[in-house]
């Protein structure tokens, strides 16, 4: 066989894997928008066996014996760019699962789906000593997860690494320092002020269908295809892909909170302009998948907030939107855009401004580092959460609910993934000043609703890659800079202190 064959061989391996994880995405899209109330245990096995059947695949000996052969072969270094990547990648995914035992896999499947049924109860009656339990599971598996993965480093990185590869807790502990510092100092300068926004626009009651109706219009117009998707409604907004041509899009409508369904509709179209964004000749393998979770939620938080939040924005959509409802009668768009960036320390992670959004992130990523080694008990967590909230925000939260229960990811076993929502809007930041770095002025572009060159310049310096590169090497081809907390603050400083008049 050459080591064309070979590659082929094993690619049409990962493909046909990559059918069974849409197979088991799409159950878990239905478990979250109309699965009947006592079908959980069921679902909770199906989405199981697809697990423990996917594992396999991806610890077959006889593909790992062809990717090592691939690995020393000429191919995997003198190889077009998606063939060396696919290499590389295959097998360090391939080395990783290999480390993980199917039971534990298993386990980790049926306690999450579980622990994400059990959560949404929990939360809706307020009841941490219904979560606890799961909670306790959950970490316990995460752990020793981490425990078969980790050689000398962090237990916490080995985690992280799945979703930001590369990233280590001790860096980002410090970038997220010198961000924390920055941004106590601006809500500090923002609460002094004498101007700030009064948010009243925002808390007209807008009907549900009529927010449907901009939800659906907004992200048509920043360039989602609905023939490759849809937008459906769920209790925590989020994307999925189930295949080269179907990603979908989830929101949740409040009547009396118009913001929480547009903004979380112009983020689910952010993470979905970006997969279908990736290549589709490569679905199922890394350069048709995506780079990494902080690039992703860069995608998501440019159409949010650097773009959505944006003076030039509202001077377009507000006239647009206007007709489409009658709860704007004697507002206009720098009313709007204001009251869109009005800062207030608040108690729930996707209600947050975009000042304060980083110091909710900073709270999980203590509190999940010190219940994975164990140096926090998961029985005193609600405590340290809520002392937490006092000291970064000042707030004390008056429930579980909007308080330590109110993000599903841990009951997801989501562990190490909460550090990627700040390295989204850092990335993002510096992603802006290189588009406007090439692309000239944006504000014209934006105030005339033309999104399609910023579109197109995001397809051709992070869609098209697909995970070619690491994380890290494609936001610097981006942007021609590392990591830096700077842009990001400049960004919000330069935005705030005239709507605040500092
Ligand atoms: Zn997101």
């Amino acid at each position: 066989m050459t080591d064309e064959q070979t590659f082929q061989q094993v690619a049409d391996h990962f493909r046909e894997t990559a059918l069974l994880e849409a197979t088991s995405a799409m159950l878990e899209w239905d478990e979250r928008t109309g699965l009947p109330t006592r079908a959980g245990a069921y679902r909770a096995e199906q989405i199981t066996l697809l697990s423990g059947m996917i594992h396999r695949r991806k610890t077959d000996p006889h593909i790992g014996e062809l990717l090592e052969r691939l690995a020393a072969s000429p191919l995997a270094t003198e190889g077009q760019l998606p063939i060396t990547a696919s290499i590389a990648r295959l097998l360090k995914n391939f080395h990783r699962n290999s480390r993980l035992p199917i039971d534990l896999v298993e386990a980790t499947s049926r306690a999450t789906v579980l622990g994400q049924q059990a959560w949404e109860k929990a939360r809706a009656s307020d009841s941490w000593e219904l979560f606890r339990p799961h909670l306790k599971e959950i970490f316990g598996l995460r752990r020793r997860e981490a425990e078969l993965l980790c050689d000398d480093g962090s237990l916490y990185d080995a985690l992280l690494d799945q979703y930001e590869e590369g990233a280590k807790s001790e860096e980002l502990t410090k970038v997220f320092a010198s961000l924390r510092d920055e941004l106590v100092q601006l809500v500090q300068d923002l609460q002094a002020s004498r101007h700030p926004p009064s948010g009243a626009s925002w808390q007209r009651s807008v009907p549900v269908d009529r927010q449907r109706k901009i939800s659906h219009w907004i992200a048509e117009r920043i360039g989602y295809q609905f023939e490759r998707g849809r937008l459906d409604e769920t209790s925590h907004p989020f994307c999925t892909t189930l295949g080269p041509d179907d990603c979908r899009i989830l929101t949740r409508y409040q009547a009396d909170y118009f913001p929480s369904a547009f903004y979380s509709t112009l983020h689910e179209t952010g993470h979905g302009l970006y997969e279908q964004g990736l290549p589709t000749d490569w679905y199922g393998l890394p350069p048709g998948t995506y780079a990494s979770l902080g690039v992703h939620e860069s995608q998501s938080r440019l159409w949010e907030n650097f773009i959505g939040r944006s003076q030039p924005f509202w001077q377009w959509a507000f006239p647009q939107m206007a007709p489409m409802s009658d709860c704007w009668q004697g507002l206009d768009a720098q009313t709007l855009y204001r009251d869109a960036n009005r800062v207030e320390p608040s108690l729930v992670r996707v209600e947050a401004d975009e000042v304060t959004y980083n110091l909710h992130i900073l709270i999980r990523f203590e509190i999940e580092q010190a219940l994975l080694s164990g140096d926090l008990p998961v029985d005193d967590a609600p405590q340290a959460w809520n002392e937490r909230y006092e000291h970064y925000l000042g707030i004390k939260p008056p429930s579980h609910s909007d308080g330590i229960l109110q993000d599903v990811h841990w009951s997801a076993g989501l562990v190490g993934y909460f550090p990627t929502y700040t390295l989204g809007n850092l990335y993002g930041a510096q992603l802006m000043e290189a588009m406007q770095r090439e692309l000239g002025e944006l504000d014209p572009l934006i105030a005339k609703g033309q999104f399609q060159p910023l579109l197109s310049w995001l397809r051709g310096t992070i869609h098209k890659h697909g995970a070619c590169y690491h994380p890290v090497q494609l936001i610097e081809n981006a942007c021609s800079q590392p990591l830096d907390a700077r842009p990001l603050v400049k960004y919000l400083r330069d935005k705030l202190t005239p709507i605040y008049e500092l």
